[in-house]
């Protein structure tokens, strides 16, 4: 489908049935797979014929949804994973050890934050954390002789600073390593990072792509175009001969496809975080509206955006389609078409004005989760960050009055007219 645009991507790549098969990509629920000859399975181990044997390393579903995936990003290989920390996670391990070192931009989720920060250190990967507006200079002052990647977030969450991946992919090339994003907001609807010059992409499956808050997953999405055996000592993990694969070379082997092959025969065999079909069916029936519903998303977005920005009872809006908006320039450039439909805003009065409002919204949920059709908010001091005071919810980058509103598809005028009624109540 790779001559096709994007729209008619998100509808048929990945799958094309043929005579008398099936209209719908089938949820293969096998965990295994039948063959005549132990030579033939034989063969599949050794990773020297294409196919199926056991779902933890691949299942025709969850492949096809992958491949879907990929072309939507323009990459040669993709893999589902069953969570996005699981994709991030992997992605960076399966090119990072112990004594290794990445570096990583601090606006990112929190969970990513988290498992840079304390699991992975724990297994003897060390980060460096910098500014997401860093100049091309600071981010390789950042670099190490034993740094194996450079990671950031295309449009963070939530704080939504957008990255400017041409200079992080410039100084990642510079010193001989991959540039890692995270595709979650944009979705490669509104940006697809290896157009301009990241190596791997990233999501969480569980917002946009799902889209409807029904499955949490994840991908690794590949380009391809990082050339590892250019870097042979830096990166022998995937050059030099794998024992625990018959002494196989990924780059020898599978040229553009080694990271995907090796990120497949050894962390999913290894630590398996797979989703199930289901899950795989059900995040591609997301994937077939992605196009529509995302557009629709940030034009709502846009909509409520400038509204709040009039209102007196708020007191600033961050969304990067304002004009106003510090990321307006690096949006117009990587995000064009919009951003994605998620806004933060303060309400005039702080934390109890706030909590008023949110306790009198009708048609906007009270939630954790954001990026699916219906729209939710959240009040991170009344909630998630509750334990903390003033001081401490400023040092770790939000704000008493703080609200976060992901803005879903329905009519944006039913959803200012809530937000309306409920402002009027403080
Ligand atoms: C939600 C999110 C994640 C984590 O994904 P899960 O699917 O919840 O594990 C990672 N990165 C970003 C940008 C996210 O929004």
């Amino acid at each position: 489908m790779s001559n096709k645009r994007i729209e008619t991507k998100c509808l048929h790549s990945g799958y094309s049935p043929k005579n008398g098969e099936p209209r719908m990509l089938p949820i293969v629920q096998s965990t295994t797979f039948k063959y005549e000859s132990s030579k033939e399975m034989g063969d599949l181990f050794d990773l020297k014929a294409d196919g199926y044997f056991y779902s933890r390393l691949a299942n025709p579903t969850n492949d096809a949804v992958a491949a879907k995936i990929a072309d939507l990003e323009g990459g040669v290989a993709a893999i589902l994973t069953s969570s996005g920390q699981a994709a991030n996670f992997y992605a960076i391990f399966n090119i990072a050890g112990a004594g290794d070192h990445i570096v990583a931009s601090s606006a990112i989720y929190g969970g990513t934050f988290n498992l840079i920060s304390v699991t992975m250190k724990k297994m003897g990967i060390d980060a460096t954390f910098i500014a997401p507006d860093s100049s091309y200079e600071e981010i390789c002052a950042a670099i190490r002789p034993n740094t194996k990647a450079v990671f950031g977030e295309v449009l963070a969450n939530p704080s939504l600073a957008i990255l400017d991946i041409e200079t992080f992919a410039k100084a990642a090339h510079d010193n001989g390593i991959p540039l890692i994003v995270d595709n979650t907001f944009p979705t490669p609807i509104n940006c697809r990072p290896f157009e301009f010059g990241a190596d791997i992409v990233t999501h969480s499956t569980s917002k946009y792509m799902d889209g409807h808050a029904t499955v949490v997953g994840g991908v690794v999405v590949d380009s391809g175009n990082f050339e590892w055996s250019k870097y042979p000592e830096k990166f022998a993990c995937i050059v030099d001969p794998d024992p625990s694969y018959h002494g196989i070379s990924y780059t020898e082997q599978f040229g553009r496809g080694a990271y995907i092959t090796k990120l497949t025969a050894q962390l999913m065999r290894d630590l398996g975080s797979i989703p199930s079909a289901m899950n795989a069916f059900l995040l591609n029936l997301g994937l077939e509206t992605l196009h529509v519903r995302v557009e629709r998303h940030c034009q709502n977005a846009l909509k409520i955006a400038k509204y709040l920005e009039s209102n007196e009872k708020i007191t600033w809006v961050n969304y990067p389609g304002l004009e106003s908006n510090k990321y307006y320039g690096l949006a117009k450039k990587y995000l064009p078409n919009g951003s994605s439909g998620v806004i933060s805003f303060g309400v005039k009065g702080g934390r109890e004005a706030a909590t008023v409002f949110m306790d009198s919204l009708k048609l906007c949920t009270v939630a954790t989760h954001v990026a699916d059709a219906k729209t939710c908010l959240l009040h991170p001091a009344s909630t998630t960050h509750r334990q903390l005071n003033d001081e401490q919810l400023i040092e770790c980058g939000t704000t008493p009055d703080l609200i976060r509103l992901s803005v879903g598809i329905e009519n944006a005028d039913d959803i200012i007219e809530d937000i309306q009624q409920a402002l009027n109540l403080i």
